[in-house]
């Protein structure tokens, strides 16, 4: 019973002993499997999770890519280029702005639509730029095919691939053109006035100090000219706001009128104008003062004129105020007062006037005013007269003489030309001068030609550029010569270079009408002007006429001896006689008389004298006396 009772304890042991090996077997299997499932599950979850990030950036990618394109189509100008800057794709914008179709922008670089013109540096920097920091932004505008030029802010942008380098460049053209717009109408109402649309007192002041500095450095000379109204404030408070605001828009215009493009017209203020003057040239304060002047009386005689509004008359008369600058350190703000001060002068001393702040300038501009008046009185009763100063020929015989104008003055005595001249010229008198000695002299030819000492004798007559430019001259010339009986043969006119500086063909006509009735033409002061040898084969002249200034000369410098020579060299290559004028001495006359067959004129020969005395000479010095040379200082003393 009991090794029964073992044996079946044995056999149940073995089978527990067969069951736990099998059973550790079994865990053993499943614990292998349970390893392989989770690293099946783990390389799927990592899949996934590649797959997931995957489509995250493809997503992503792909709204970039929208976003792009979206951004290329926007409303701004872009292009794309290659790293050399030539066109590979340009958006719609950029076409519609351009107006270039894409073909014709692709394959082109940014030269075809670029509206300024920068110099190599600009646009080496820019690009120094663009490596440097992958971008660069700034001013550029652009030309379309039609040629307009439309302002754009240009944005450059470098792409880079993985690798860092630069594939292509992105161009965005940002329309600034309101900003623009608006930045200069900031300017307009900062620095100009609203009513008259005139520069400012901001605008102005810094025009001066400008002015200054430039004169600074050019050492010429400008000036300030203070205007202000001398009835407006009346005429302001009686008649209303409306009709003032009129007033000084007309009067602005009128100011405007007076002065050169490089000048300034300012509203100072109320009914205060002021007048910048540049470049009055680098010679002297007197000559600057004369411009400045010119330029103030061109301005009061504008304001003599009455204003007219609905058929009513406004007569509003100006002062003003005169202050030159130089070189001398002078601020604005001193500058204006100077010419305020001088404006308050000229509205004390009665208005409608004008006052130079400098005492010097201003007696100056007080004694010419005086001539000037004196001229015009004298003028009108003919006390201006003619002296002759003989022309000989080169065998010395007498052939004439050139007439030249002498002002006999009530109380200064026998007044120069070249005193009286220039003022003549710059008022306007030298048409009623130059009408008179031409009158005189017509008389004297006809006197002459009942005398046989005189009858063939000539007369030149100086005529001025502005003579010539009147409308009726050749009019005027021929009915001087009805009226005296002059024989026009027998009268030469000499002009200078000026006359020939502007319409060229006008002149031209004239001289021909006046050639047609047997005057003559000699050109003075010749080699002193820009005498375009072009013109000088045009005009129908007969003689050319060496300025004295290269006779006085002749003998020291060889400058002025090479200039005669060519003049005379010149002439007989044009088929034209010569004269020299202001031969003082033999050896001067000498020298001119060795270079070619030439008349001459000059003290040598005889000053300017009065007629009575001329006609003695002639007659003293007629071949019928015997005597055929004028020679020597003969007459020096009756001129
Ligand atoms: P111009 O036409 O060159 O006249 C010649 C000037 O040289 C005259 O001066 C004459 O007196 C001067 N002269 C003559 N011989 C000699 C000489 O040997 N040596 C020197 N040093 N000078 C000599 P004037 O009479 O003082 O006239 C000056 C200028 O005034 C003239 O220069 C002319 O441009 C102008 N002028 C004179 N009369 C008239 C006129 O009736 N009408 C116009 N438009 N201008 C006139
Ligand atoms: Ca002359
Ligand atoms: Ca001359």
């Amino acid at each position: 019973m009991l090794a029964i009772g073992f044996e079946r304890m044995r056999q149940n042991a073995a089978r527990l002993q067969i069951k736990f090996v099998e059973s550790n077997r079994h865990r053993a299997e499943l614990a292998e499997n349970n390893l392989a499932l989770s690293q099946e599950i783990r390389r799927r979850e990592a899949i996934e999770a590649d797959l997931q990030r995957q489509r995250e950036a493809l997503d992503k990618s792909n709204s970039e890519l929208r976003i792009a394109a979206a951004a290329f189509n926007s409303q701004e100008g872009m292009i794309v280029t290659d790293t050399k800057g030539v066109v590979l794709s340009a958006n719609r914008a950029f076409v519609g702005l351009t107006g270039y179709t894409i073909e014709e922008l692709v394959g082109q670089t940014p030269r075809l639509f670029r509206s300024h013109r920068r110099d190599g540096e600009f646009y080496r920097s820019m690009w120094g730029s663009v490596q440097a920091t992958g971008g660069w932004q700034g001013d550029m505008s652009l030309r379309t095919r039609s040629g307009e030029n439309c302002a754009r802010w240009l944005t450059i942008s470098a792409v880079k691939n993985e690798a860092g380098e630069v594939t292509n460049y992105i161009g965005s053209y940002y329309d600034i053109s309101k900003l623009k717009h608006a930045e200069e109408k900031i300017q307009e109402l900062a620095f100009f006035d609203q009513l008259t649309g005139l520069p400012n007192r901001v605008l102005l002041i810094d025009r001066v100090r400008q002015a200054v500095n430039a004169n600074i450095r050019s050492k010429s000379y400008g000036a300030l000219l203070f205007i202000d109204l001398d009835n407006f404030k009346t005429l302001n408070d009686s008649l209303g706001h409306h009709m003032g605001d009129m007033l000084l828009k007309c009067a602005a215009q009128r100011l405007s009128h007076c002065v050169r493009a490089d000048d300034t017209v300012a509203r100072f203020g109320g009914d205060e104008f002021v007048v910048l003057l540049v470049n009055l040239g680098t010679q002297k304060a007197k000559a600057a003062a004369l411009q400045a002047e010119a330029i103030g009386e061109k301005i009061l005689a504008a304001f003599t004129e009455v204003f007219q509004f609905d058929a009513y008359e406004y007569p509003c008369t100006a002062s003003v105020g005169v202050t030159l600058f130089s070189t001398d350190e002078c601020n604005v703000d001193e500058l204006l007062k100077r010419a305020d001060l001088a404006m308050y002068d000229a509205k004390t001393a009665g208005r409608n006037g004008l006052r130079f702040f400098d005492p010097a300038m201003q007696t100056m501009i007080t004694a010419r005013a005086a001539l000037e008046t004196d001229l015009r009185e004298d003028l009108k009763k003919e006390r201006l007269l003619l002296h002759y100063q003989p022309q000989v020929d080169h065998e010395g015989r007498l052939l004439g003489a050139e007439a030249l104008a002498r002002w006999p003055h009530a109380h200064k005595g026998m007044i120069s030309p070249s005193e009286f001249i220039p003022v003549a010229e710059s008022t306007g008198l030298i048409l009623p001068l130059g009408a008179l000695m031409l009158k005189t002299a017509c008389r004297q030819l006809a006197r002459w030609s009942s005398d046989p000492a005189t009858e063939r004798l000539t007369i030149a007559i100086n005529v001025s550029a502005l003579q010539m430019r009147q409308k009726n001259f050749v009019e005027e010339v021929r009915a001087i010569i009805e009226q005296t009986g002059a024989n026009p043969h027998r009268l030469k006119i000499e002009l200078t270079e000026s006359t020939l500086v502007s319409n060229v063909d006008d002149v031209i006509a004239k001289m021909g009408k006046l050639k047609a009735i047997g005057i003559g033409f000699s050109l003075d002061d010749f080699g002193t002007g820009y005498s375009a040898l072009s013109y000088l084969k045009r005009l129908p002249l007969d003689q050319l006429k060496i300025d004295r200034s290269f006779v006085k000369d002749v003998l020291v410098d060889s400058n002025d001896a090479a200039i005669a020579q060519m003049i005379i060299a010149l002439s007989r290559s044009l088929g034209l006689s010569v004269i020299a004028e202001g031969v003082e001495t033999e050896e001067q006359y000498a020298f001119l008389a060795r270079h070619g067959q030439l008349s001459y004129q000059g003290y040598l020969f005889g000053l300017p004298m009065p007629a009575e005395d001329f006609v003695s000479l002639a007659r003293a010095f007629s071949p019928r006396h015997g005597l055929k040379r004028v020679r020597g200082s003969v007459n020096r003393a009756s001129a």
